[in-house]
């Protein structure tokens, strides 16, 4: 099967030209000008950007949380992410206290069996790390499962001590892999927001108000520090906020091996959002929490500057309706996250590329590039290049969109953008050379997204 894409400006995190591109058995097989060749498709793309294929390294399908589940799963989660030009999820599996980290994993592998239209791959979330299971990191790592997820936050459920963390982390780095943090200083949010609940203030804003930003700092500084003393490098998950933001700064001024990422809710929302009236709040309910406008700015800095690396979306939709409700009556019960996978390569394009915050090459390496080499997906997944996956999204820089719970392909009754007219729209979009969305229309079957086994850590810029 060939396949040729004509006439398009092809843009990567370095490059930016207009070219043909050949596909064939799924890889990109030819680039240049006016190829003269025969093929069984012709894509023409003409006045469009030719991209690499999104890369959404924070995802939750089908997690369950809070006394219910994540309301996507990898068939609906997918297809939502490749209407929205994502070619690539790396989705969290979790480990339960009791599990080994195999029946754990075997647990996600089922899930996303037969489901997946675009490829996947797995972080494991570990809660149990005696030291007696520690190695079996190394056989995760061998089946391609090179990343790995502690929390500091969520006592009882999630979080893990500092001494596992730092003993995970020289495991892991030991053996190529790499420990995602979800830092935060969730032991004292925990007597916070006990205090809150038992003076009566139940309300959703009371979920950001309990979370303050030098809790999230302190996680980020003390995540840093565990990794320089295991000699490991970090991957900080959804930074939110300025203060977390300068500790990341300081340590990369540094020189340490630390990398973070960032959400579009950090960087276009803000804690207004949780002053509409009655519950309303609660779809905003995640953690971090939404913050104050002012860092907004910073984080742009970050992005700009790659204090900041990536932008992930911590897609973990619950409905509005008897999901987020079930804390109606207090916020500490509110299922923790949010819709976003759909509508983050348009609202970076926007946001970044039309308002003039970054540049196109930026746009592409934030949301594609440098989440492929930090995972160990590059160079097969996170750019347009000779002997690539053909992970290709056909870009309209021009067209605009108006994202709304009404039309998009997420299976959550709401939107955290309702109504925003946004500039840039994903039209077709390939994975692996097979043609997922063909001009805004859903094309492929669910299932034939494949798992990725990715390769060992190798300390990008
Ligand atoms: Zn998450």
């Amino acid at each position: 099967m060939r396949t040729v894409i004509r006439n398009g400006r092809v843009v990567t995190a370095v490059d930016d030209y207009n070219a043909d591109i050949l596909i064939e058995d799924g890889k990109i097989a030819l680039i240049g000008k006016e190829i003269d060749v025969k093929a069984d498709k012709q894509i023409d793309a003409k006045g469009r950007l030719v991209i690499p294929g999104g890369i959404d390294p924070h995802t939750h399908m089908d997690l369950p949380f809070g006394g219910t589940s994540s309301s996507d799963d990898f068939e609906t989660g997918t297809r939502a992410a490749a209407f929205g030009g994502t070619t690539t999820i790396i989705d969290f599996a979790v480990q339960y206290k009791g599990q080994s980290l195999s029946q754990a994993i075997d647990v996600w592998f089922k899930k996303a069996e037969g489901k997946a239209s675009i490829d996947y791959g797995f972080h494991l979330i570990c809660t149990d790390l005696p030291d007696d299971r520690l190695p079996e990191m190394k056989e995760m790592i061998r089946q391609g499962v090179t990343s790995f997820k502690l929390f500091m936050a969520y006592p009882g459920v999630f979080l893990v001590d500092d001494a596992t963390i730092y003993k995970a982390m020289g495991m892991a780095s030991e053996a190529g892999g790499l420990i995602c943090m979800h830092a935060e200083n969730g032991v004292v949010i925990d007597a916070i927001v006990k205090r809150a609940v038992a003076d009566g203030k139940t309300a959703p804003k009371y979920h950001a108000l309990t979370r303050p930003t030098k809790a999230e700092a302190e996680g980020v500084h003390r995540a840093i520090a565990l990794a320089d003393m295991a000699h490991a490098p970090v991957y900080i998950v959804h930074l939110s906020c300025s203060d977390a933001l300068d500790e990341v700064v300081r340590a990369r001024d540094a020189g340490l091996p630390t990398y973070a990422e960032t959400c579009p809710q950090y960087l276009f929302l803000d804690y207004s959002v949780y002053e509409k009236p009655g519950f309303e709040g609660a779809k905003w309910v995640m953690t971090p929490p939404i913050r104050e406008k002012w860092n907004q700015d910073e984080l742009w800095r970050g992005l700009k500057f790659n204090d900041l690396q990536v932008v992930s979306t911590d897609h973990c939709p619950f409905c509005f309706k008897e999901q987020k409700e079930l804390g109606k009556n207090d916020f500490s019960k509110i299922p923790n996250g949010g819709p976003g996978v759909e509508h983050r390569m348009s609202l970076i394009y926007n946001g970044g590329v039309a308002e003039g915050r970054i540049s196109l090459n930026r746009f592409v390496e934030v949301t594609s590039t440098a989440q492929a080499k930090i995972f160990g997906l590059f160079p097969r997944k996170g750019t347009i290049a000779i002997g690539s996956d053909a992970d290709i999204v056909i870009f309209d820089p021009d067209e605009e969109m108006t994202i709304s719970a009404k039309n998009h392909h997420m299976n959550v009754d709401y939107s955290c953008y309702e109504g925003w007219r946004v500039k840039g729209v994903t039209k077709t979009v390939l994975s692996r050379g097979d043609v997922v969305i063909e001009d805004g229309k859903y094309v492929a079957k669910p299932g034939r997204g494949q798992f990725l086994k990715r390769g060992l850590f190798n300390s990008p810029r």
